[in-house]
């Protein structure tokens, strides 16, 4: 759970397996690039909803692949 009202969002895609997690959680900030293999993500999401989804991802992710900075306002 998180206050935060914007997520900057970095995705280490030389860890990421493409499993899609942060998808299914987060279906409106990431997205599995079935050319690429990788998740891709907007740079920044504002909005607490999309942060607490941003969040729920990064925790979901199993490699970790997922780094995010929160603002708080
Ligand atoms: S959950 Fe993690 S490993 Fe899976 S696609 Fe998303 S960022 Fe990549």
């Amino acid at each position: 759970m998180t206050d935060a009202a914007s997520a900057d969002i970095l995705i280490d895609t030389d860890v990421c397996q493409g499993l899609g997690y942060c998808e299914r959680v987060a279906a409106e900030i990431f997205h599995v690039d079935d050319d690429l293999g990788v998740a891709v993500a907007p740079d920044l999401v504002t909005g607490a909803d999309s942060a607490r989804a941003a969040v729920a991802a990064e925790e979901l992710c199993p490699t970790r692949a997922i780094s995010l900075r929160l603002h708080m306002a």
